[in-house]
Order: structure tokens, then sequence, then C-alpha cells
């Protein structure tokens, strides 16, 4: 095969086919694809991207659905 063929039948070639979404990410609701991690959470399921940019405060009210307190005394 000459290298322009070649050059041709690459160039004609399908695009690799998109990656499959599997979820959605219930912070930032961006697809989260197939083959990448993610954290399965009792609010569903949540990107990697989200969590590791998240404290542990804002984990536990996005998330967690926690809130916050202020302590009293009775
Ligand atoms: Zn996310």
């Amino acid at each position: 095969m000459s290298s322009l063929a070649k050059i041709e039948r690459d160039w004609l070639a399908a695009p690799e086919a998109a990656p499959r979404a599997v979820s959605l990410c219930c912070v930032c609701s961006e697809l989260i694809s197939e083959g990448e991690s993610y954290w399965d959470t009792a609010a569903g399921d949540v990107c990697c991207d989200c969590l590791d940019g998240m404290t542990a405060a804002a984990f536990l009210e996005d998330v967690c659905c926690e809130k916050i307190n202020i302590a009293t005394k009775d």
C-alpha cells in the first residue's frame, strides 16, 4: 500500500466510538462514562472531580444531606 493510500485509509476510518455514558454525577450532572472511576454514595453517583474538590463539610451537606448544627444548652 502506498503511503498516500494509507493516509487516505486512516483519514476515512470511522472515528473511535464515543465512550458510553453509564451514569450521571448527582453533584455536577456530568456524565460518568464507561471505564471512569466514581463514588456510589447514598445520594447517588458522584464523579471523582467533584469529590476531589469537596471539603468534608461540603460532602456531608451536599451528598449526605446533613445540616450543620449550632450548639445550644438546654
Ligand atoms: Zn461531578
